[in-house]
Formats: C-alpha cells, sequence, structure tokens
C-alpha cells in the first residue's frame, strides 16, 4: 500500500516557521483518536474489554490524555511509567503493571496505585507478598510457553529464548499458591511475538491462552477473570506490507473465544490488550533536513536527526519508509544512504534506498515513528533529544515536549564545578 504523509510540504513548512525547527518528531491526534475507536469497537463484543496502552511506546502524557478519552488504560513496566500514569490520571485498575526483572518498590508503588500487577516470575511471587505484606486481591501472572511459537504464513517468534513470563508448570504453581493467600481475582498474560502483520496472531495466541485457561480451571481450581493479550499487533512499515484489520482480529479472537472458554463455563472472562505500536506507531513521524551531501563510494544524503532520535534502524535494522516532502510523485531515480551524524556506522536511517532527487534543504518524512520511536532516544555523541509536536483534528499545532538544550544535558554535573563553568550565568 502506498504510504502517505499525514502532513504536506506546506504543513511541514508551517510548522517550522511557528518555530519548530528540525528534527521533531510528530503525532496526528486524529489518527490515533480514529485507531483507538476501531480498536475499542473490534472488542466491544467482550464486556470487560480494555486496551491498555503499552506507555513505553510513547511515553508523553499529551497522548496518554487522548487515549484515556478514548477510554483506555495504560500498561506500565516502570517507576517513571508508573508516575506519569498517575499524574495523567490513571488509577486503579487502569493500570496494569507488566514488568520484568522488577526492584521490589517498583511493586510497592503500583500497589499503592491500585494497579493490577503481573508477576513475571515464580521467584517474585512470594517477593510480592513479603514487600507488600500479601497480596492485592487481583494479581495477574505472565505465561511463557517455551519453543518456538509459529503464526500463520511464517510469521514466528522464540519464546523459548525470551526472558520474559514462567512456564505452564510453574504458572498453574502460582494461581495454587496465590489462590491459598486469599487473591479473588486472577488475570492471564503472554506476549509471543512482536510486530506480527497478521490479523491471524490475537486469534492464535488466544486459542493458545483460552486453553490453558481451561486448565488452569481444572488444576488450579481458578477461574480467571480477564486474559490480557498484551502487544504485538504489528503495522505496515514497508508499502509492501498488508495493515493488520483489527476488526477482523477482534472477531477471531470472538471466535476463538466462543469455541473454548464460553463451553468450559468461562465466558465471564475479560479480554485486555497492551498494544503499543498498533496505537501510535503509523500516527508519528520524525520530520528532518537534509543538510549534507556527500558522494565517496556511495551517495550519501546527511540529515539533521540520527539515531539519537530515531534507533530502530541502526539497532533493529528496521525499515522506515521516507517521503521526501514536496516530491511524492517524484520518480525514485536516485539511490541513497539517509544518515545521521553519530560517529557509528550504523546510523542510517535508509540503506540503498531508492529515492527521488534530494536537495539540501528538503524536508524528509520518516514515517512510523509514533511508538518506540522518540521513547528510545538516548544521548550518544551529546546528541539532544528532539521535540515533540502533536497536530490536533483542526490543523493547529502545539509542543508537548520541548525539545532537550545542552543545560538539559549537562544537568546530571550540576553539583560539580564543571556545571559552573559550562554555564556560568547559573
Ligand atoms: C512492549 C510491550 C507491549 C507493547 O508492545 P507493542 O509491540 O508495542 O504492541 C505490551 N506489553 C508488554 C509487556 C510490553 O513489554
Amino acid at each position: 500500500m502506498k504510504k502517505t504523509p499525514f502532513i504536506t510540504k506546506e504543513k511541514a513548512e508551517e510548522i517550522i516557521k511557528a518555530g519548530h525547527p528540525t528534527p521533531f518528531h510528530i503525532y496526528d491526534e486524529k489518527g490515533i483518536r480514529e485507531n483507538a475507536r476501531r480498536v475499542n469497537k473490534a472488542f466491544s463484543w467482550n464486556k470487560g474489554y480494555r486496551e491498555y496502552f503499552a506507555v513505553k511506546a510513547l511515553p508523553n502524557p499529551f497522548i496518554m490524555d487522548i487515549l484515556k478519552e478514548e477510554g483506555c488504560g495504560v500498561d506500565c513496566s516502570s517507576m517513571a511509567e508508573l508516575k506519569l500514569s498517575d499524574a495523567c490520571g490513571f488509577s486503579g485498575h487502569e493500570i496494569m503493571f507488566s514488568s520484568n526483572d522488577t526492584p521490589l518498590e517498583e511493586f510497592s508503588y503500583c500497589a499503592s496505585l491500585g494497579g493490577i500487577i503481573n508477576i513475571d516470575d515464580l521467584t517474585q511471587v512470594k517477593k510480592v507478598e513479603s514487600v507488600l505484606g500479601g497480596f492485592p486481591e487481583t494479581v495477574c501472572c505472565r505465561f511463557n510457553p517455551g519453543g518456538i511459537y509459529e503464526v500463520s504464513n511464517g510469521i514466528m517468534d522464540n519464546p523459548g529464548d525470551a526472558k520474559y513470563g514462567m512456564t505452564e508448570e510453574q504458572i498453574i504453581e502460582a494461581y495454587k499458591y496465590l489462590k491459598s493467600k486469599g487473591v479473588k481475582t486472577f488475570g492471564l498474560h503472554a506476549f509471543l511475538v512482536s510486530n506480527t502483520v497478521s490479523n491471524d496472531y490475537y486469534p492464535e495466541l488466544s486459542k493458545t491462552l483460552f486453553k490453558l485457561a481451561v486448565k488452569i480451571k481444572e488444576e488450579a481450581g481458578v477461574s480467571l477473570s480477564f486474559i490480557n493479550l498484551s502487544g504485538g499487533v504489528g503495522i505496515p512499515y514497508k508499502p509492501s506490507d498488508t495493515p493488520n484489520d483489527i476488526a477482523i482480529i477482534g472477531e477471531g479472537v470472538h471466535k476463538v473465544f466462543d469455541e473454548i472458554l464460553v463451553p468450559n463455563g468461562l465466558s465471564d472472562i475479560s479480554i485486555f490488550t497492551e498494544m503499543g505500536r498498533f496505537m501510535t506507531g503509523p500516527y508519528g513521524a520524525l520530520v528532518t533536513t537534509a543538510i549534507n551531501e556527500k558522494h565517496i563510494y556511495k551517495e550519501y544524503i546527511g540529515v539533521d536527526a540520527c539515531a539519537a532520535n530515531l534507533m530502530r534502524p541502526a539497532m533493529y535494522g528496521a525499515y522506515h519508509h521516507i517521503t521526501v516532502l514536496g516530491k511524492e510523485d517524484a520518480p525514485c531515480d536516485h539511490k541513497y544512504d539517509v544518515t545521521g551524524s553519530l560517529c557509528e556506522n550504523n546510523d542510517k536511517f535508509a540503506i540503498d534506498r531508492e529515492l527521488p532527487k534530494i536537495d539540501m534543504g528538503d524536508i524528509l518524512y520518516i514515517h512510523d515513528t509514533g511508538a518506540h520511536g522518540f521513547a528510545m532516544g538516548y544521548n550518544y555523541n551529546g546528541r539532544l533529544w528532539s521535540e515533540e509536536v502533536l497536530l490536533h483534528e483542526n490543523g493547529s499545532f502545539d509542543t508537548i515536549r520541548r525539545a532537550e538544550t545542552l543545560k538539559d544535558y549537562f544537568a546530571t554535573f550540576d553539583c560539580f564545578p564543571v556545571y559552573k563553568k559550562l554555564f556560568p550565568e547559573g
């Protein structure tokens, strides 16, 4: 499918002129809202359904507010994400805490908010109990089936190699123990495959988890209250990808629900999801300007963003589509590596990419940075975090996080004399 930017060149220029220099990430409020409504509609057959937005994908309070208005909860994985969620007004069971290798104080903090703790490991069950002085009324456990997990058309991942979750034996033991300690409501969670561009992943995963739910009922005497399908629903990063249809996914889960849970007396189970990428990924873009060109053994276009602003290509070799704004319909008759400034040869947003001829000053729109984009930023080479801009439904726009300054970057030296040398004015 042709990938179309949600802003035009004219809009980008208007935003830059209004005091938002490149590089910046921009998010499309309209796209986020419409998608969230499609998600809620797709699962509306399930009474207790809730999407818990995976905060780590885009930890920005303005985005979280939008999703809150659309009825979403939040899925947190750290103290900072719990604090941010609390500050955004999420509370109680609107918060899931799906972390791993978890510091104990984070369990305590989650419990103080009334959030749902998702226990990742059997050894943490008793740790949670001792740090909280008992269990909350509701507890969730995370499952890992091991081995290779295969969805249709070759999509698969390797849970046997993943650090998350408990084995089947362990999870049943965990439920028995939790029950003996007075826990009243129970959840089951698993995240087995990432970025699935397939309508079959959630239904397949549901099959695995619903069968396990029946087993848990039989062997531990626990009737689950909710099953959390977690994240992993993908987006079409490449023009050749077929986008997922969330309505078909929701119906697929519905069918398996009716086949497995209903006949086993488990029809009250609520379905939860905690998607990140699918909720915001396509509705964000990194806007950057071509500032250098270099002609050596290959043709290079240097831009003012770098991997510190978007790490996925450098880290995973991930494909992010690039549109040269204003040249949407120009022939892609040039081949470039599009690079950032880091002293790392993997700092390339694209390698051997066929693009229209790029002139200095052209604005490049790097697609699908709305999840795990800005959020994965870092400061290598002293590069600073960019601004985040929100494009509202009426076409107006606002800063929703200012760009980092050198002062921010050096702030952790503020108790040392060097800070005074850097900022004598204070
Ligand atoms: C990252 C993560 C998610 C979100 O994953 P996406 O692929 O962005 O949908 C959900 N749950 C947990 C526990 C995660 O770690």
